[in-house]
């Protein structure tokens, strides 16, 4: 098992460290007759990194679009920094601009280099000027390892550079909280770990992250608490070694059978 002492930082996204980022409040959701969230309530803490685990169609993508507003609830409250999630309009745009998503599929603009994918978002929506969103564009893409791909087209870049490309791209919103839904899933074996280690450097730096992952290696690396989700329910919600080692009911520890 690999240590899990929180490395400290000087980094300021830890200010404020330990209150509660985001709130969920008894949210459900159905699809039809399927019940896909089904009396969702948790917190994630400033600085905190949640992972959620669970087989395959128990929301946990639901859970997460729903967090990002990409879908909606059907009753309950999803809460960002004090603020009850927005329908629509402005404030949702503004509260979205709040929270980086991260995907399977890297959804990297085709027709717009490295650079532009990552300055695109900061010159339109934050208004930054050409050269100050390049010359933190330059920052983010070196700090995950590919400031020297800046000017090629993403289909130059393999599909692990291209996903240290769409973690960039969401830093240099200067997002509260990162959302991963499984982003190593798409990648070839041998490009895993180098996605794997920026993610751990950006929790290490008090980033706010809530990570779907079947990486069980990031999780005991990385995650402050697991919340294992079965049947549009939160089963188990630990701390990754009590979790691991010590799944309390069948459905995780079933889970955990066929994965570990
Ligand atoms: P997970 O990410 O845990 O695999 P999802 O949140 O993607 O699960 O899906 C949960 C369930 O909801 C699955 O049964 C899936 O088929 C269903 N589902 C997801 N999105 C939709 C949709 N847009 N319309 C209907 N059913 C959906
Ligand atoms: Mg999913």
């Amino acid at each position: 098992m690999e240590p899990t002492t929180p490395t400290p930082t000087t980094s300021n996204i830890q200010v404020g460290r330990g209150e509660p980022l985001v709130v969920i409040e008894q949210v459900n959701k159905h699809f039809g007759d399927l019940h896909v969230l089904n009396d969702i309530n948790t917190e994630v803490n400033r600085g905190e990194v949640v992972v959620v685990i669970g087989p395959s169609g128990s929301g946990k993508s639901t859970l997460c679009r729903a967090i990002n507003r990409l879908e909606t609830i059907d009753s309950g409250t999803i809460t960002i920094d004090g603020d009850v999630l927005p329908e629509e309009g402005a404030a949702l745009a503004k509260l979205r601009a709040d929270v980086g998503m991260v995907f399977q599929s890297f959804n990297l603009f085709a027709h717009k280099t490295v650079l532009e994918n990552v300055t695109l978002a900061p010159i339109r929506v934050k208004k930054k000027s050409k050269k100050e969103a390049e010359a933190r564009a330059m920052e983010l893409l070196d700090r995950v390892g590919v400031a020297n791909q800046a000017s090629k087209m993403p289909s130059q870049l393999s599909g692990g550079q291209q996903q240290r490309v769409a973690i960039a791209r969401s830093l240099a919103m200067s997002p509260k909280l990162m959302l991963m839904d499984e982003p190593t899933s798409a990648l070839d074996p041998e490009m895993i770990n180098e996605v794997l280690d920026v993610m751990v450097g950006l929790a290490k730096d008090g980033m706010t992250m809530i990570v779907v992952t079947h990486e069980m290696g990031f999780a005991r690396r990385a995650a402050d608490r697991v919340l294992f989700m079965a049947d549009g329910k939160i089963v188990e919600e630990a701390t990754p070694s009590d979790f691991f080692d010590n799944p309390q009911s069948d459905r995780a520890k079933d889970f955990l059978s066929k994965i570990l």
